[in-house]
């Protein structure tokens, strides 16, 4: 039998020596920290971005009617009269004053005598009414619905 026939003997080359084991699985369990960091981060992340994506947006609409008696809460000689721009009330179909958040006072420079569908003071109280809006309105008061009159 010839010398190269022979089984060849593991020499300490091709051995892996202890500290080659060590380094490799040192290798593997910092490649596998790296990893298991990388995803935990990713899912942080995905949790915290955009603040959960949801944007609440709030927009006034009028679309509430109100019937408050057959004059939609005023007196009679406003129950179909008139705005400054010349729409005519209809005491069945007015927003309520919640609906349109109606307060008694201007908000930037906006009020209801500036407004076109303000009715003026018919009986000397100081208060008017709104074409589009039930209930007595004061001339200093403003609503969502406000538009400019421009006549
Ligand atoms: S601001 Fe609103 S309540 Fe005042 S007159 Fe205009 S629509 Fe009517």
């Amino acid at each position: 039998m010839r010398d190269d026939e022979r089984t060849p003997r593991r020499d300490a080359t091709t051995r892996p020596t202890r500290s080659q084991e060590t380094r490799d699985t040192g290798r593997t369990r910092r490649r596998f920290i790296w990893l298991t960091g990388t995803a935990a981060m990713a899912g942080l992340a995905g949790c915290s971005g955009g603040g959960g994506g949801a944007t609440e947006t709030t927009t006034a609409t009028a679309t509430t009617t109100q019937s408050s008696g057959s004059t939609g809460g005023v007196p009679e000689a406003y129950a179909t009269a008139t705005s400054l721009d010349g729409t005519q009330r209809n005491p069945d179909s007015l927003s309520s004053q919640e609906a349109v958040s109606y307060q008694d006072e201007p908000k930037d420079g906006k009020q209801c005598s500036t407004c076109r569908y303000y009715i003026e003071d018919k009986n000397g109280d100081g208060v008017g009414a709104c074409a589009i809006v039930a209930g007595e309105i004061a001339p200093e008061g403003y609503c969502v619905s406000y538009v400019e009159y421009e006549g």
